[in-house]
């Protein structure tokens, strides 16, 4: 880790400067961007180049318990070695008395979860755009044999040009042996795949594959397909598989079919990244490239 030689300066004065390798840098902090689990996210611009970021700040003391350090230092191994478009790119890291401050491209559209609270559900048009974009965001990683592990609407932000872009890398693993089984119990618990829960059944890429299943259902639907108000509930549900398709809201055929065919128990009946972009839902009509910023508030037109 870089260690500031300025400890005195920090970010409640505005203003953090760090000693990089050439020169000092200033900059200024703006807006709140969003809140995590430790991290407090606010946008920061560079004073000399205008350059705008979102510094990810992490309190030092909330590092206090061993775990969470080291969990700290795997998102920053992991994040900063993904290169990729669909992922928010990994810029700099720094830390001074107080805190520790990771410096990521800037995404200004919010995030996917915000989109949904906004728009309630969003169209099959808009759902293949950004499932297109998903899948190939994890084919990447597990090409690099990492499991994310936090796939997850909140995680997926939104550029300036719409573009997703997935971040949090927090809870992200990598597989170290073909065959490997990881036994942590992590995720988010809407988004959670059923062989997680089970530390002795172990889990592994189909995990993720899983939670694109769920970010498929609720694009679509509205809401997350195992959700409660109970977490322990959510749980069974996600365990027996049970949810349903709410007659309600329209859903396609292809939607439908493909959605029930990820979430399978089973992590080897789970459709592969392959034969999910080989499925019908992404191959019956042209998917629309962009998506206008309108979208943000209000569905696309139709034509
Ligand atoms: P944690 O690791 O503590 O869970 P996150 O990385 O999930 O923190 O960030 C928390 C929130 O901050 C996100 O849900 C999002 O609203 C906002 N955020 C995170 N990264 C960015 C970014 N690169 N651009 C814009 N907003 C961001």
């Amino acid at each position: 880790m870089i260690n500031s030689e300025l400890p005195n300066l920090n970010i409640e004065e505005k203003i953090i400067k760090v000693n990089g390798d050439i020169s000092s840098i200033f900059y200024s902090k703006g807006k709140e961007l969003g809140k995590g689990g430790f991290a407090q996210v606010y946008e920061l611009t560079n004073l000399e180049t205008k350059f705008k970021f979102a510094a990810k700040i992490i309190k030092k003391s909330s590092l206090a318990e061993g775990r969470t350090l080291q969990k700290l230092m795997t998102e920053i191994k992991i994040h900063r070695s993904v290169h990729h478009k669909g992922i928010v790119k990994f810029n700099n890291f720094f830390e001074d008395s107080e805190n520790i401050y990771i410096l990521l491209e800037l995404c200004n559209n919010g995030s996917l979860s915000e989109k949904l609270k906004r728009r309630r559900r969003l169209t099959e048009l808009e759902a293949q755009n950004y499932l297109l974009q998903l899948h190939s965001i994890i084919k990447y990683l597990h090409s690099l044999k990492i499991l994310h592990r936090d796939i997850k609407l909140s995680n997926l932000l939104l550029n300036e040009f719409m573009e997703l872009k997935l971040g949090d890398f927090g809870l992200a693993t990598k597989i170290e042996f073909e065959g490997e089984r990881k036994r942590t119990i992590c995720g988010t618990p809407n988004y959670i795949a059923p062989e997680v829960l089970s530390s002795k059944i172990g889990h592994s890429f189909e995990a993720d594959i899983w939670s694109f299943g769920v970010v498929a259902y609720t694009l679509i639907i509205g809401k997350p397909p195992f959700e409660s108000d109970d977490v322990k509930v959510m749980y069974m549900r996600i365990r027996t598989n049970l949810y349903a398709f709410p007659s309600n809201v329209p859903i396609s055929s292809e939607a439908r079919d493909l959605i029930e065919k990820i979430l399978q128990t089973d992590p080897g009946n789970r459709l592969t990244l392959d034969q999910i972009a080989e499925h019908p839902f992404f191959n019956r009509n042209t998917i629309p490239k962009n998506l206008p910023l309108s979208t943000l508030c209000i569905p696309p037109s139709k034509n």
